[in-house]
């Protein structure tokens, strides 16, 4: 490790409230190569020496792992589910996105950069996202030579379906269980490692805090959640790939255990957070149905592919769908987008829905609902023909509801489904702290404003066996890192900080559930962060958050301790981290005043009540430095420049 040039490189380095993004200068289609041959190399009999540490098991987590273990790192991976396969990604149902052109109808990496550029409301980066539609083929030949069973045409060639935003057909997909078989793939290839004794999987972990030494990270104290004992793990680099933090709002599509904790932890130590308003809301999920509900469930994207969305045109129309006949529906997407109908992206479509429910012309008996209706395709193809492309959607929409999509529409409505917004990292992945790289969900990297159907498992996997392999490798031969263990007082400070923080917790007694603030929080989350926001509204939510926030922390109650298997404990951890986290999404979506993507400002809005961004003010990624508990953070920018792609009027019409 001696040979090498240690050239002070540090990442994210802030120059006069500016980020550097490390963005490799030349034509944009060259940029990953000149990147890749200018990126210093540990050789393979030296990569053994170097400890890396992953935190989650997802898409991201998995992929970044087995790669590096591959490579000849020695790796650990941490989850907190009790099996590294069982991380979130598993739910992931329609589909992964990839510029293979195989339908031949004109596609290219240049279309799938500009849609994703253009779906994210040109507030993403043009070198990020170009790179990930380079790297989009390669992920699906990766998949494929893991044995992922993607559907096929009869003649053996992967079959394609349309996702929101694209005119093009590029989805790869395994029925509605794209997500489950991606993540067999990758768990398959890091199983491989472990069992070959080059990676280490530590499931049933919870990261706490970051350990940082000369400014660098280098290792994780985390819970064991069966023993309650705190663990300290050292390594030369990090790589966060905890998800996304959807959870703020209580009820979401996604699972249960999703939260911020890690990511928030890791900004109060210093890595920014960039864009945390930025919350995808998704059209198509099974509407809200009591007060004591604590999960929403997505109906996939692809099923638009097939599926019609109406509503009554007749307001406060109360006869059941089969007795409307189809001169008094209106199908207003295909009505307001005629270019992309169903097929708009989810931003454009969930706010269209809100629109028809709030001017009165909803169903369901909330009116909070519209039709996803499949009869002409059903008509066109055939029931079997159907139930081969959805049947396993079909049948958990019928398990939930209790009616059957085959004889009736579905009622759907939007809801919470992602998060774009994410710690900041430049074009190496790396954060704000050296040596902590950020992927997937977890990362803001390329999605701006608004992500497109079956682009996050695209991005996760790009991120794991494509970038960071190549990034991190320069990380390790460029910095002078001393050898470090746990023996290292800085893990003790932090190991005591975390415990006193689980202390402080167990000892406020009080009377009121974990689970109640979190639903409190969702609420405020949801009424005035939700699909529509404004200022006042935005202000209002900061003092509730705070009020709430407070009484957390004089009223939770957590049953049990801190010294065994205790779930209450583990929940209100991520809850007052929610509670800390939700407080800077209103407050970056307060300074963003402009309408972009997901993000709608109602004060910023055209006369059709479409999204209007405002260039010329706010072309850049918000990054936000934490001050301190008390402090209110400071907020960077990082501009958004566009060389190859002219900045427009997103239109879908
Ligand atoms: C219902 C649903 C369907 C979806 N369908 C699609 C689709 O068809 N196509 C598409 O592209 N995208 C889809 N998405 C989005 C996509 O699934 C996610 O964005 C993606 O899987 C996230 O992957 P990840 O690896 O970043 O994180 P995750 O899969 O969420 O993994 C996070 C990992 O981090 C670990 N972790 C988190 N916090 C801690 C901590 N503090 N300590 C230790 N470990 C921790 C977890 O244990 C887990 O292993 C869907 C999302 C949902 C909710």
């Amino acid at each position: 490790m001696s040979d090498v040039d240690r050239s002070p490189i540090t990442s994210g380095e802030v120059n006069q409230g500016r980020l550097n993004s490390r963005i490799p200068d030349g034509p944009l289609a060259e940029k990953w190569d000149r990147c890749k041959n200018e990126l210093k190399l540990i050789s393979p009999n030296n990569k053994r020496k170097y400890d890396i540490i992953v935190v989650g098991s997802g898409l991201a987590g998995a992929s970044a792992a087995a790669s590096l273990a591959e490579l000849g790192y020695r790796v650990k991976v941490f989850c907190f589910q009790d099996s590294a396969r069982r991380a979130h990604s598993i739910a992931a149902q329609g589909g992964i996105n990839a510029a293979k052109n195989y339908p031949n109808d004109g596609d290219s990496a240049y279309r799938l950069f500009y849609d994703t550029i253009k779906g994210g409301d040109f507030r993403s980066r043009e070198a990020n996202v170009y790179r990930l539609a380079q790297v989009s083929s390669n992920i699906i030949d990766q998949c494929v030579a893991q044995g992922v069973p993607f559907a096929r045409e009869y003649g053996g060639l992967l079959a394609n379906r349309t996702f929101g935003g694209a005119q093009v057909s590029r989805t790869f997909y395994c029925r509605g269980q794209t997500g489950q078989q991606l993540l067999l793939g990758a768990y398959s290839g890091l199983m491989r490692q472990v069992a070959g004794g080059n990676a280490k999987v530590y499931s049933r972990r919870e990261m706490l805090d970051l350990v940082t030494i000369d400014g660098v990270a280098r290792g994780i104290v985390c819970r064991d959640l069966v023993t309650g004992e705190i663990e300290s793990h050292a390594a030369h680099a990090v790589l966060l790939c905890t998800g996304g933090y959807g959870n703020t709002y209580y009820l979401s599509t996604n699972a249960k255990g999703c939260n911020v904790t890690a990511a928030w932890r890791c900004y109060k130590r210093g890595a920014f957070f960039a864009n945390p308003c930025y919350t995808q809301i998704h059209p198509t999920c099974i509407p809200v149905k009591g007060d004591y509900q604590s999960k929403l469930t997505l109906m996939s994207e692809s099923l638009r592919n097939d599926g019609r969305v109406w509503v009554p045109k007749k307001e406060h129309d109360l006869r059941p769908p089969s007795e409307i006949p189809d001169e008094d529906r209106d199908y207003y997407l295909e009505r307001r987008y005629p270019a992309f109908g169903n097929m708009v992206p989810r931003d454009v479509a969930s706010r269209a829905a809100k629109e028809r429910c709030d001017s009165g012309f909803g169903v369901n008996e909330t009116g909070k609902a519209v039709y996803l209706d499949f009869k002409r395709a059903i008509q066109e193809q055939g029931e079997e023909k159907i139930r081969s492309k959805y049947g396993n959607l079909f049948h958990m929409y019928e398990k939930i509801t209790d009616e059957n999509p085959y004889q009736v529409p579905m009622r759907i409505y939007p809801a919470v489904h992602y998060t774009m917004g994410g710690l900041w990292v430049d074009y190496h992945l790396e954060s704000t702290i050296p040596g902590l790289f950020v992927l997937g969900e977890a990362n803001f990297s390329d999605h701006g404003a608004n992500r497109l159907g079956a682009s996050a498992l695209m991005q996760g996997l790009a991120d794991g066996y494509f970038v960071v392999p190549y990034t991190v490798g320069h990380h390790l031969a460029s910095r002078e890192l001393k050898a470090v263990t746990t023996a290292h007082p800085q893990f003790d400070v932090v190991k005591n900080e975390a415990q006193d923080r689980i202390n402080r917790l167990l000892s406020v007694n009080g009377n009121r559930s974990v689970q109640s603030f979190h639903r409190s929080l969702g609420e405020i989350m949801w009424n005035q962060c939700g699909m529509a926001r404004n200022a006042a509204g935005l202000q209002l939510a900061m003092d509730q958050i705070r009020a709430l926030r407070e009484e957390f922390w004089s009223h939770v109650h957590i049953p049990g301790s801190g010294i065994d298997f205790n779930q209450q404990l583990e929940q209100a951890g991520r809850v007052a981290d929610f509670l800390e986290f939700g407080e800077l999404l209103a407050r970056d979506a307060l300074m963003r005043e402009e309408s972009c993507g997901g993000h709608f400002r109602e004060e910023h809005q055209t006369a059709e009540g479409e999204a209007r961004r405002d260039d010329e003010h706010f072309a850049h990624v918000a990054a936000w430095e934490f001050q301190g508990p008390d402090a209110a953070p400071v907020r960077h920018v990082e501009p958004l420049s566009f060389e190859t792609i002219h900045m427009s009027t997103r239109s879908y019409k």
